[in-house]
């Protein structure tokens, strides 16, 4: 099965059959729509919408993760150099996208062909980029920093959650797994922790985000603990 959908994601980019889908991120305390993260999707012939979580490691393993990625980042800003005002865009970057030294040139070139301001893109980074080469991350950050992107730190609390990671790179902004999300309410543990990343965020400069963010009440427990941005099927679907 996995052979199979192996070779047909081969020609799923030539076939156009990979699109991308928006998440609206809102404003935590007004309610304002302040720009959209970017979600690959694969419309297979026969079985319909694929999610990333099954097509990206394979596309991992059969090294294409490297083109599709590329392709996301250069679609991703043509698109949004379509919306108005200053609406932003976050499109995640695989650990192996970002460890090759074509990153920076690829971000420029998608930028420039776009016409999209670099400050309203941002890429969503998680924590195993950390597990490589120290020296060449911190070239590799500078890099992208001087672009003008924003850095956002995905999936934060879920890996080794490093506090050295947080002051060494220079995130904009923290992006509190859902996992801490869904029991919010039920579990006052999760609540001490989101808590305390919002304020260890504000302390360092960076603003924070919940994703999966799925009840009302979820969303008021959130507001109330001064979350900046939201993100989850009770704000929109991709
Ligand atoms: P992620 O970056 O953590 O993205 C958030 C995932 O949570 C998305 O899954 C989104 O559809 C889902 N989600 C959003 N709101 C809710 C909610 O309220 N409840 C629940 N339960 N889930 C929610 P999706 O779209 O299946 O993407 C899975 C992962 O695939 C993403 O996780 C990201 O790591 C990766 N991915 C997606 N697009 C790209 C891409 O263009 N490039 C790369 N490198 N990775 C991508
Ligand atoms: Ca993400
Ligand atoms: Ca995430």
């Amino acid at each position: 099965d996995r052979r199979v959908l192996e070779e047909d994601l081969r020609d799923a980019l030539a076939r156009d059959e990979i699109w991308l889908a928006y998440q609206p991120v809102v404003n935590a305390q007004t309610n304002i729509v302040t720009g959209f993260e970017a979600l690959m999707r694969w419309n297979h012939p026969e079985r319909g919408n694929i999610s990333p979580a099954l097509f990206l490691p394979i596309a991992e393993e059969a090294n294409m993760i490297g083109e599709l990625g590329e392709w996301a980042l250069r679609k991703a800003c043509e698109e949004a150099a379509t919306w108005p005002g200053k609406m932003k865009v976050a499109v995640n970057v695989s650990p192996i996208q970002f460890a090759k030294d074509t990153l920076p040139k690829v971000i420029k070139e998608a930028l420039s062909h776009s016409g999209l301001a670099p400050g309203r893109l941002e890429l969503e980074i998680t924590e195993s980029v950390f597990l490589q080469d120290s020296d060449d991350t911190d070239a590799k950050f500078q890099a992208l920093k001087d672009i003008g992107v924003r850095l956002a730190l995905d999936d934060f609390g879920t890996g080794y959650s490093s506090l050295g990671s947080l002051t060494a790179f220079p995130f904009n902004k923290i992006k509190i797994d859902k996992s801490f999300i869904a029991d919010l309410t039920r579990n006052y543990k999760s609540t001490a922790i989101v808590c305390t990343i919002v304020t260890l965020a504000s302390g360092l400069d960076m603003s924070v985000t919940v994703e999966g963010v799925e009840t009302r009440e979820q969303f008021e427990r959130l507001k109330a603990l001064g979350v900046n941005f939201a993100q989850g099927y009770l704000m929109g679907l991709p």
